[in-house]
């Protein structure tokens, strides 16, 4: 735990809880770069690719959900990055 000068523990504010299984394994799906209206819900409106931490996307899944994601951006399916 991280203390400021005062000796205070300093806490950062929790974060809702979200849904910890991972889309693809409930599924049972791959990943796929022609598939763009599932790849823009792992992409943030800005055109990052939302991190594992919040998208609950199990290690496998997320490493080809990546690849995925930037092979359509490579192809113009998706955005490099919106505004
Ligand atoms: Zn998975």
């Amino acid at each position: 735990m991280k203390k400021d000068k005062k000796g205070k523990s300093v806490s950062r504010p929790k974060r809702k809880s979200l849904p910890k299984k991972c889309m693809f394994c409930s599924e049972n799906k791959e990943p796929h770069f022609s598939e763009t209206e599932i790849l823009r819900r792992f992409v943030t409106e800005r055109g990052k690719i939302v991190p594992r931490s919040r998208s609950g996307v199990c290690a496998k899944h997320q490493k080809t959900l990546g690849l995925s994601i930037k092979y359509a951006r490579h192809l113009a399916l998706l955005p490099f990055l919106e505004r």
